[in-house]
């Protein structure tokens, strides 16, 4: 590992002062990311920003009735919290699904959000990776993604977003909250990730030297329920093969409101907007369910050895749709 700089700043200033001050700089969450890529030379920051101690550890409801999640607040925490048990069950079940108990006890939600890839040739420092160093090559499109996207990849990158909290978060419509040098914005967390196009470095639209502070939940919609379904190799301790957030209101035997997110398919968790087109108004039965899921899944484009995860990734969305109408409330 190189020699880096550390500082724990106390103020959410301070941090954004300092990691805009110096190029080469990092936040440092809960370091169950950074370090290791830090460890493996993929990541050589000059300066380590400690964001750990800053005052943004607290949830808290808004005045609408949703939940603001500070950015340090602990993966487990998050998980157990009964507003996040009783109103996002999705989300608590995609923590839970994630990394292990001592993984979670210190990972955060900012450093959650931001984590990198787990393509093996990004982690590889011997191998070339356009999105370690831009222009190199992509040698996963012809070698070994199995695991790697079926959606929204490009020539350059065919890299899967391994967040399972993301997954969730896009469901539910949350939205990121960023402070960085030139003040503060907002950035909904479906729009948050990037799809690789021509510049697979860059993971998401976060700007140099911004801060993620916090990440806000809207009230749960009325009446709604909601799950997190994960496929993987090993029942615990493994990435998403596939995975599914569902959030789905029923009227009248007829879907009202549905919002369905899947990950380990792309580079960002993949919003299923054309399926949630096709899914309002229509009577909640598997064969309805089906269409709308292929519908969306059409615009896979598998690569030779992961055509597995579309048929996968489709029983688990109906699955999911299937199994919440018989627990919503009839309105
Ligand atoms: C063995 C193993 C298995 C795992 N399995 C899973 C899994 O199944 N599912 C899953 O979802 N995850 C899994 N993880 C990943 C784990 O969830 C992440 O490592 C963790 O969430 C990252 O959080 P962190 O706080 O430790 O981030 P860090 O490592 O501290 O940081 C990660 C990135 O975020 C940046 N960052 C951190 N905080 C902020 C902030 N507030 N603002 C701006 N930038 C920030 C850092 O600069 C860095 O680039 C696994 C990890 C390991 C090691
Ligand atoms: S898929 Fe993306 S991360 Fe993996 S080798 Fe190709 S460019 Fe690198």
């Amino acid at each position: 590992m190189k020699p880096f700089g550390y500082l724990r700043p106390t103020s959410v200033a301070e941090a954004v002062r300092a990691g805009a001050g110096h190029p080469g700089a990092r936040f440092l969450g809960g370091g169950t990311n950074l370090v290791d890529l830090m460890k493996l030379g993929v990541e050589s920051p000059g300066l380590l920003v400690d964001v750990s101690r800053l005052p943004l550890d607290r949830m808290t409801r808004t005045d609408d009735g949703g939940l603001r999640i500070g950015a340090t607040v602990r993966n487990s925490d998050l998980a157990a919290h009964p507003d996040v048990r009783s109103g996002y069950p999705a989300l608590s079940q995609a923590l839970l699904a994630g990394a292990s108990g001592q993984l979670r006890n210190t990972a955060t939600t900012g450093g959650n959000l931001l984590q990198r890839t787990r393509c093996p040739y990004f982690q590889d420092v011997s191998k070339p990776c356009n999105k370690r160093v831009p222009g190199s090559g992509c040698p996963a499109r012809e070698g070994a993604h199995r695991d790697l996207a079926v959606l929204g990849h490009s020539q350059d990158c065919v890299a899967t977003n391994p967040s399972d909290m993301a997954v969730a978060l896009a469901a539910l419509d949350a939205t990121v909250q960023l402070h960085g040098p030139e003040g503060e914005r907002t950035v909904p967390v479906t729009d948050f990730h990037r799809l690789p196009g021509d510049n697979p470095d860059q993971d998401t639209v976060i700007r140099p030297g911004e801060l993620i502070t916090e990440v806000v939940l809207p009230p749960p919609p009325d009446g709604s329920v909601s799950l997190y379904r994960k496929a993987r190799d090993r029942a615990s301790y493994a990435f998403a093969l596939a995975s599914v957030a569902a959030v789905l209101s029923v009227r009248d035997g007829r879907v009202d409101r549905v919002s369905l997110a899947f990950g380990g398919l792309a580079h960002r968790p993949w919003r299923a907007r054309v399926a949630e087109d096709l899914l309002r108004g229509v009577p909640t039965t598997g064969d309805a369910f089906a269409r709308a899921v292929d519908a969306e899944l059409d615009a896979a484009r598998p690569l030779r050895d992961n055509a597995f995860k579309v048929g996968l990734a489709r029983r688990m969305a109906v699955g999911a749709l299937v199994e919440l109408t018989s627990r919503a409330v009839p309105a």
